[in-house]
């Protein structure tokens, strides 16, 4: 994740407890993510915060998925030429030596 709450063996878990940021995430629950609020799978589905679809935005979908509940169709997410920016801000791939599409 892009956050950093300090360097380990510089500070201790408690000062990082204590830092409300660290705990920003916390009560994130798929009701209040954007796309997933409105999926059929959202009480079964894992979440992952560290990739999302607009890191600008703390409750966008995640990355990685590649359903879209308004259709009911799955597509694989490194085929998804709309996150080819985003891919490549997290540097998953290197986009040129391994076009996703
Ligand atoms: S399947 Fe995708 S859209 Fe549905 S809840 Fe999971 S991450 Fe969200």
């Amino acid at each position: 994740m892009s956050d950093s709450f300090g360097i380990a063996g510089n500070i201790t878990f408690e000062e990082i407890l204590k830092k409300p940021s660290f705990k920003d995430k916390w009560n994130i629950n798929k009701n209040l993510i954007n796309v997933c609020k409105d999926c059929e799978f959202r009480y079964v589905c894992t979440d992952c915060r560290a990739y999302i679809e607009n890191p600008e935005e703390s409750l966008s979908k995640p990355l990685k998925c590649g359903y879209d509940p308004y259709t009911g169709e799955w597509q694989e997410w490194t085929f998804d030429s709309s996150k080819k920016s985003v891919i490549e801000h997290y540097s998953l791939f290197d986009w040129r030596n391994n076009p996703l599409r």
